[in-house]
């Protein structure tokens, strides 16, 4: 028998949103690959639970608790990684929500705030905190979760739409910038995922969502693609509509 071959032993990888949903999927499935992961949310309890599930696999994962929302917490997550490991491989900016659906004119500032901070401006801090040691190193990938949000924007998720929507223009801007220093940028932009963040509505039907893993798979395959290629932009439908009977 061969080796069972990991592609992506030694490598570092911080994931933001770890502790459920599509997070916690793309945590596991690099791990799988050999990746060591940082986990980083706000429940530290469940952070750990998946690290142990990671540890139990034969894998490596560092849990540090954060509020991707709070400045300081961001470049703590970044310091931390880099002080054990010395470098950062990966950064998949997956954290994200945001507040149920509601006409502009009844939203609230501070939901609006918020909604920014986790889906983009978290994702645009970290992008910076970790550039200058991919640049370095002239490696590396950022990858950001998007939403099919942030390519049409729908009544009632005004700012969900408005942060996405910032998401894909700064990945556009960052992979034009950094390209050339052999760093792969690239939003994933899910439909239905079949998680906490979409609540419970009868006329959907769940089983035909998107499963967490298969946002996972996107985000490994675009790290695994050739030093050559770099898909910029992933658009993942379900096969069928879960609004479809
Ligand atoms: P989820 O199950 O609600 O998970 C959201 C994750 O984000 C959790 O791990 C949560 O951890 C973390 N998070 C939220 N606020 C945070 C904060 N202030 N600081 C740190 N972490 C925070 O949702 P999901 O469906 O997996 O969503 C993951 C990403 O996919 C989001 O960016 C979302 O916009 C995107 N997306 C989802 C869908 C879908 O249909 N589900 C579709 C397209 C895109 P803690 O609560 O522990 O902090």
């Amino acid at each position: 028998m061969p080796p069972v071959l990991l592609p992506l032993l030694g490598q570092i990888a911080i994931i933001t949103g770890a502790s459920r949903g599509i997070g916690r999927a793309i945590a596991l499935r690099l791990a799988h690959s050999g990746a060591t992961l940082v986990l980083a949310a706000r429940d530290e309890q469940a952070l750990r639970e998946v690290a142990q599930l990671i540890h139990a696999n034969g894998g490596t994962a560092l849990v540090v608790p954060t509020d991707v929302t709070v400045d300081e917490q961001l470049a703590a997550l970044v310091d931390q990684t880099l002080a054990h490991y010395g470098h950062i491989d990966m950064l998949v900016n997956n954290a994200g929500g945001g507040p149920p659906r509601t006409p502009i004119i009844k939203a609230r500032l501070a939901d609006w705030e918020w909604t920014l901070r986790v889906n983009l401006w978290a994702t645009m801090v970290l992008s910076k905190l970790v550039l200058p040691g991919m640049i370095e190193r002239q490696r590396g990938a950022i990858i950001n979760i998007c939403s099919l949000a942030g390519l049409t924007g729908k009544a009632g998720e005004a700012a969900y739409a408005a942060a996405k929507f910032g998401v894909r223009g700064f990945t556009q801007s960052l992979f034009d910038e950094v390209h050339e220093h052999g760093i792969k940028v690239s939003s994933i932009f899910p439909g239905y995922v079949d998680t906490a963040l979409i609540p419970p509505n009868r006329r959907v039907d769940r089983g035909k969502m998107l499963r967490p893993e298969d946002v996972a798979e996107a985000v490994h395959g675009v790290v695994m693609s050739s030093a050559r290629s770099c898909p910029v932009e992933v658009m993942l439908q379900p096969q069928r509509d879960p609004f479809k009977t």
